[in-house]
């Protein structure tokens, strides 16, 4: 049987020991990710900021208060989920990661979702969306479920895009919105478990009246 935490626990080692590109030469931290290893849901952002390599928690920024309200809006709180991106260091100035970083980190990443085997994935952004599905814009695919592997897609916008732009904070809601009716329909709420059939008292004899 897999040991899922020993086995996760040597990934974020392997992790914040990698030096497969150079973005390991600036970090202050690696990002491995957070959460619950058995969650149903993983959302995948892009890459840690200033933020996040200080503290080497994902989505601690800015662009993480709107995530935690985005989750809060749906009743889940990040230790229901769990919440990594696809490069696990900070790219200079936070620019955009180069696709030779992008796939230094791919096992990673490929790793944690084999460990969490989650039902339903929410990329969060252009670059974990074109991880699945490469080629297609963000703007035509996001709030539209699709599968990937098995596994339930929900592809969003990143939240720092409202950040830039408020027009799209509403349209991030709304799409956050529908995540509810989603994950009902991939897991099935389980069976309530039958009580045990109590054993019947005897029947207490009922004097008559009359006896
Ligand atoms: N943006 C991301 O994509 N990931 C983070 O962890 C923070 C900001």
């Amino acid at each position: 049987m897999v040991n899922q935490t020993t086995d996760f626990d040597r990934l974020v080692q392997e992790i914040t020991s990698c030096t497969l590109c150079s973005l390991s030469e600036k970090r202050n931290n690696a990002v491995p990710g957070e959460g619950s290893l058995t969650a149903d849901i993983v959302f995948i952002g892009e890459a840690p900021g200033f933020y996040e390599d200080r503290d080497g928690r994902p989505f601690v920024g800015p662009a993480g208060k709107f995530l935690d309200e985005l989750l809060a809006s749906i009743a889940l709180r990040r230790e229901d989920v769990y919440i990594t991106n696809m490069v696990k260091c900070r790219p200079p100035e936070n620019r955009d990661p180069l696709p030779v970083e992008i796939l230094a980190c791919q096992p990673y990443l490929d790793k944690q979702l084999e460990l969490i085997s989650p039902k339903v994935l929410v990329t969060l952004g252009r670059y974990s969306f074109a991880k699945l599905f490469p080629g297609e814009t963000i703007s035509k695919a996001r709030g539209k479920p699709r599968t990937w592997r098995d596994i339930t897609v929900f592809p969003m916008y990143h939240p720092a895009a409202a950040l830039h732009n408020p027009a799209l904070r509403p349209v991030i809601l709304g799409d956050f919105a529908r995540l509810p009716a989603l994950i009902s329909d991939v897991i099935p709420v389980p069976e309530p478990t039958p009580e045990p059939e109590q054993e019947e008292a005897p029947a207490t004899k009922q004097l008559s009246m009359f006896e």
